[in-house]
């Protein structure tokens, strides 16, 4: 039963072992998605610049069209080519007007995506750092792990040491199968692992202390008297009520 409950707790640990890295991955994941948000971002901010300097340099093409054109105006003889000459500059103009409204959407744009960018990198900032105190928490609660594990390996040999070998067969072979526990109690006639009842004789064979399987699941079974009920059957009682009689008497 010794041997069973290390054994128990042997399987409960290196579970929890095993899932340590399994969380540390996840938090790694989570804190991966947030530097692709802090990069995205930044891309984003950085078309946004490209943008404003090629509308900068559309603009500035524009302004020496339009100086251009003023030029040539001056030179020009008749109102014809005149009114074209001034007709042409107000087109320009309006292509002047619309860089410029776009270049005012452009800065509302980038104020917002510069914004964002600060988010997410506060944002990864506070995950980073949790991320470095739960893996520094990890790390700490691995070495206590290890060192409950290298406990339990210890204490485990020495109650496997006491354990006759025929019965730690039985118990290997049961445990090691998927049922994971290999000795049962045996109470008020029953296995109390697959609560299947027991043959009368199996019991009495169990309580004069003899090591049986269970016929049912196969685990050993272990009989311990202070578990059975105490409060002896009802044929018991007559005999205490005689025996008490007397010493009624006496007094
Ligand atoms: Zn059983």
């Amino acid at each position: 039963m010794r041997l069973q409950t290390i054994d128990g707790e042997t399987t409960k640990l290196r579970s929890e072992i095993a899932a340590l890295p399994k969380r540390l991955a996840a938090l790694e994941i989570k804190l991966q998605s947030e530097k692709a948000a802090v990069e995205q971002a930044a891309k984003t901010l950085k078309d946004e610049e490209a943008l404003k300097r090629r509308l900068e340099s559309d603009l500035k093409d524009l302004q020496q069209k339009i100086a251009k054109l003023r030029d040539q105006m001056s030179n020009v003889k008749t109102n014809e080519e005149y009114r074209a000459f001034q007709h042409e500059i107000e087109f320009a103009e309006g292509e002047i007007r619309k860089i410029e409204d776009s270049e005012l959407e452009g800065m509302e744009r980038a104020e917002q995506l510069e914004q964002k960018r600060k988010a997410a990198e506060s944002e990864l900032k506070d995950s980073a750092k949790a991320v470095e105190i739960e893996k520094e928490d990890a790390r700490a609660a691995a070495v206590e792990q290890q060192k409950h594990l290298g406990e339990l390996t210890k204490r485990r040999a020495t109650e496997r040491a006491l354990v006759p070998e025929e019965l730690l067969r039985i118990y290997d072979h049961v445990a090691g199968s998927s049922r994971v526990t290999g000795v049962a109690y045996a109470q008020g006639q029953r296995c109390m692992s697959c609560h299947m009842g027991l043959r009368p004789q199996m019991w009495n064979q169990i309580r004069d202390g003899q090591i049986m399987t269970c016929e049912s699941c196969g685990r050993l079974l272990f009989y311990d008297v202070s578990r059975e009920p105490q409060p002896e059957p009802v044929a018991e009682k007559p005999k205490k009520r005689g025996r008490k009689a007397p010493e009624a008497g006496v007094e």
